[in-house]
């Protein structure tokens, strides 16, 4: 029978890798909720209708690259590609929000996305989100970025840069817009990429971050949104930057950095990693007080972010997993019943530990106590059996081998704590 393999673009998380996972997970709920977040959980299953209304129909997310099918009464499901807007959703439905009332949310988990799967990309990959409601102030934006800074550090990433721009309001960006649809009548449309002459009409702004050579090129002189800013929008981003500056972030101002959809205002930021040399974007964010309402809730302000965690994993050193206390090698089958309970007793005051199953040679054994990386070899026999003994034999250091009544080795871990 042919075997079963899993999808493609889809993985399986051995325990090595999974452990990095769990890292991650672990130091983000220790982090976020030093700031006053807390996790919400929310499904991994929801209407299309939410992502079309969110993340708009003319993305290519939306466009290509949803998981989306029919349930069994042929209701248009769809797999979530990103978090937020379920985060949003929920928040407005559980109808928590109270006029002046801040909350804060973290979240993580798999997300679900149709693209062509390569190195440190998955269909199905995984993300941490933070997002903040209630808050339109520019410190709420820096505390995020302060947050994601503290996180990214725990995990031993040292080496961040930070991208920021303002995408100003919706009362500075249509002149903005205006302008930069002038710029690219100016230099020719139809010298422009055919996604690029879409985006003219539907979102200027994304025509800025084309990576399409030629259009790269036409863009290095268009206008710049920080050159448009209201009073309100210069003041709010220069709010920002003053906690950034006084937290010591170092940032580069970006002002080709726009995050594509309507909804997000003022600022937007990225945070990428040269840890391991070359760049590696690990993190993006921003503004986006238009979407609560879109999504037919309260006229409510949000920011947040999110965090790419396969991204993380490739950055991340193989973790050091802590060397177990023992390896117990039993070396006569006899003695594997009283061995399982010796090693109980062992787990039970604190020790972790392998044992061996079945009947092997000394030497087998030796060698399997080496490759645990187990700070102590415990050998049981029928010798050991018959006398209720245990042979302990070091492996770092340079310690005696001994033999030692089970009890007084037990006892002997008591005086140790
Ligand atoms: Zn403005
Ligand atoms: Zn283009």
């Amino acid at each position: 029978m042919s075997k079963i393999q899993k999808i493609k673009g889809f993985v399986d998380l051995f325990p090595e890798e999974a452990a990095k996972f769990t890292r991650m997970e672990q130091l983000a709920r220790d982090t976020f909720s030093r700031y006053g977040f807390g996790e919400l959980r929310t499904p991994v299953l929801e209407k299309t209708e939410l992502f079309q209304k969110s993340i708009g129909e003319d993305t290519d997310v939306v466009g290509k690259e949803m998981f989306t099918f029919p349930d069994r009464k042929d209701r248009s499901l769809t797999m979530r590609p990103e978090a937020t807007a379920g985060v949003v959703r929920a928040f407005i439905e559980a109808g928590v929000h109270q006029p002046g009332k801040v909350s804060k949310y973290f979240t993580f988990g798999p997300m679900f996305r149709y693209e062509r799967p390569q190195k440190g990309r998955q269909r199905q990959f995984h993300q941490i989100n933070a997002e903040v409601f209630g808050a339109p102030e520019a410190q709420a934006d820096a505390e995020l970025i302060l947050m994601l800074r503290t996180f990214l550090n725990a995990l031993g990433l040292t080496k961040l840069t930070v991208e920021l721009n303002s995408l100003g309001c919706h009362d500075c960006r249509p002149a903005y817009r205006q302008a930069l649809v002038d710029y690219y009548t100016s230099k020719d449309r139809g010298n422009f990429c055919e996604d690029c002459r879409r985006r003219m009409d539907t979102n200027p702004l994304r025509v800025l971050d084309c990576k399409v050579p030629a259009c790269k090129a036409l863009v290095a002189d268009a206008p710049v949104i920080t050159d448009h800013l209201c009073p309100e929008c210069e003041t709010h981003f220069a709010d920002v930057r003053t906690v950034l500056d006084g937290a010591g972030v170092a940032y580069e101002l970006n002002p080709r950095l726009v995050r594509g959809l309507d909804y997000y205002v003022r600022t937007c930021f990225e945070v990428a990693s040269y840890d391991i040399g070359s760049q590696t974007a690990v993190a993006g964010g921003g503004r986006y007080d238009g979407l609560i309402k879109t999504l037919g809730g309260p006229d409510c302000p949000a920011s947040g972010f999110a965090c790419g965690m396969e991204r993380l994993a490739l950055l991340l050193d193989q973790l050091e997993a802590p060397a177990p206390d023992f390896y117990l090698a039993v070396v006569d089958a006899s003695a594997s019943n009283q061995a399982m309970l010796f090693a109980q007793q062992l787990r039970d005051k604190g020790l972790c530990g392998e044992v061996s199953f079945g009947s092997g040679s000394m030497k087998s054994r030796m060698r399997a106590a080496n490759k645990s990386g187990a700070k102590v070899c415990l050998i049981m026999g029928g010798d050991e059996l018959a006398g209720a003994t245990v042979t302990v034999k070091p492996m770092t250091g340079d310690g005696e081998q001994e033999t030692v009544s089970q009890a007084d080795y037990l006892a002997r871990i008591e005086v140790q704590e």
